[in-house]
């Protein structure tokens, strides 16, 4: 006998009713950065290894062993990607998007890293991601975190702090590599594996890990703001200055980094102690080398990730259900001919203005089980019909939220004898973005 057919490890069906905590937390992130003026883009969930190598960069967790990496039919090496920059940042240069002009886009969707699932932490997970390019900062910088600060509140998620760092330009973080590199050489015998082969690499992701036996020596170690230039000592000021006239709390920490060569000044993530040991929510930076590393001419840009599993769990913990979308009408209809009347009566509520929101029962089934699911359905009325009806041209209007009692209407007045029930109610197709 065959195996029941299993969904793979760490990858996660999403299933009513959390699905439409999905909806509601991904129509409230679109809505506001819409109207922070982002546009959305959609880039291909599979590219070419080599762009993520060179993008992400070979020394770190993702290239080096969480990356979904195989040859296609034709033997080329692609990649279900395990972030979203690179990808959009590659679609910009092709497109011609960068030359002269500012870009400020949005786009979301699965990622794919080949990680331990647990808790938090999936093989294909979602993120929101962010991209502003062509902008220097600090303003844009700003905007990001404010835009952020706005979406916990939209969310009324109060439980997450931002801490952030600066990691000043490509020559300081030269002389500052060294420095650290010294140091970690000097308690080599401390270090773990993985930070011994970044000690000549890349040591800032020395003071990335999460080994908890590392943590006093990396306490101990240089920081950057020592080695910091002036020109971004400005910039993280402008950026700091900014946040408070917009009451954005934050904290400096130093340890925080991207220890990539093209990530630059701004780097910043969003923490909670509410999700175990997965508290990171989003993370993001200023990475004004990449174009260039990639090819591009030279173009600031700054980003973030936002990890939808951890944003919709917060939210749940915050305690408020998502925004329901009951229908207005629910049609219950038995008897020969009461369908094709229930479905010219549904179309007819639709198309009104405003439009009603109707849900026709279907499946069969008598008056009582229908009326079962009319009420479960959370709509505010049953229309019902029965062969009489059908005879009559008439329909019976039954409240299932408001105390008065039914009552047989017309067909020709229904929509306007249904209209007092839902006065107040949003109604209508559109999805609505929440403020
Ligand atoms: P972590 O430190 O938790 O591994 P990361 O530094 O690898 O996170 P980023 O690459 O910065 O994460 O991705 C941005 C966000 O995406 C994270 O803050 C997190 O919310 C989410 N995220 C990353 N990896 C996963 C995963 N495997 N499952 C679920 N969410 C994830
Ligand atoms: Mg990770």
């Amino acid at each position: 006998m065959n195996e029941p057919l299993q969904a793979l490890r760490g990858m996660e069906d999403i299933l009513p009713p959390v699905s439409a905590t999905w909806q509601h937390v991904e129509n409230t992130l679109r809505g506001l950065l819409l109207d922070y003026g982002y546009q959305e883009i959609r880039v291909p969930v599979v590219e070419r290894t080599e762009l993520f190598k060179r993008s992400i960069g070979e020394v770190t967790d993702i290239v080096e062993k969480e990356m979904y990496t195989f040859d296609d039919r034709n033997g080329v090496s692609v990649t279900l990607r395990p972030e979203a920059t690179a990808g959009i940042v590659r679609a910009c240069m092709e497109h011609g998007l960068l030359r002269n002009q500012r870009q400020k886009f949005f786009s979301t969707g699965p990622m794919f890293r080949y990680e331990k699932p647990q808790k938090g932490r999936y093989r294909q997970f979602h993120q929101f991601d962010v991209e502003a390019l062509g902008f220097a900062g600090p303003d844009i910088d700003a905007e990001l975190l404010i835009l952020l600060a706005r979406l916990w509140r939209l969310l009324g998620i109060s439980h997450v702090s931002l801490q952030i760092n600066t990691l000043g330009t490509a020559e300081t973080r030269q002389r500052y590599r060294a420095e650290l590199s010294s140091f970690f050489r000097e308690s080599f015998d401390l270090l773990d594996e993985d930070s011994r082969r970044r000690l000549d690499r890349n040591p800032l992701r020395i003071l990335d890990s999460k080994n908890p036996d590392l943590a006093e020596l990396i306490a101990r170690a240089p920081q950057m703001t020592e080695y910091l230039d002036d020109a971004s000592a400005a910039h993280f000021a402008g950026l700091r200055t900014l946040l408070d006239d917009a009451g954005v709390a934050h904290t400096v920490n130093p340890r925080l980094v991207r220890g990539l060569d093209y990530y630059g000044r701004t780097v910043f993530e969003w923490v909670t102690d509410r999700l175990g040991s997965q508290g990171a929510v989003c993370a993001g930076g200023r990475y004004d080398g990449l174009v260039s590393h990639l090819g591009g001419e030279a173009t600031p840009a700054i980003g973030f990730a936002i990890g939808l599993e951890r944003l919709v769990e917060l939210y749940a913990l915050a305690g408020q259900p998502a925004p329901t979308r009951a229908p207005d009408v629910y049609i219950v209809a038995a008897g020969e001919g009461t369908s094709r009347l229930a479905f010219r009566i549904a179309e007819s509520l639709r198309n009104g203005v405003p439009p009603m929101r109707v849900e026709v029962h279907c499946g069969g089934g008598g008056f009582k089980s229908q009326m079962k699911r009319a009420d479960r359905s959370g709509a505010q009325v049953a229309v019902i019909l029965g062969e009489d009806e059908v005879a009559a041209g008439a329909a019976v209007l039954k409240p299932l939220r408001a105390g008065t009692e039914q009552q047989t209407v017309t067909v020709a007045s229904l929509a306007d004898a249904i209209r007092p029930y839902l006065a107040g109610l949003h109604t209508g197709p559109v999805i609505e973005t929440v403020r």
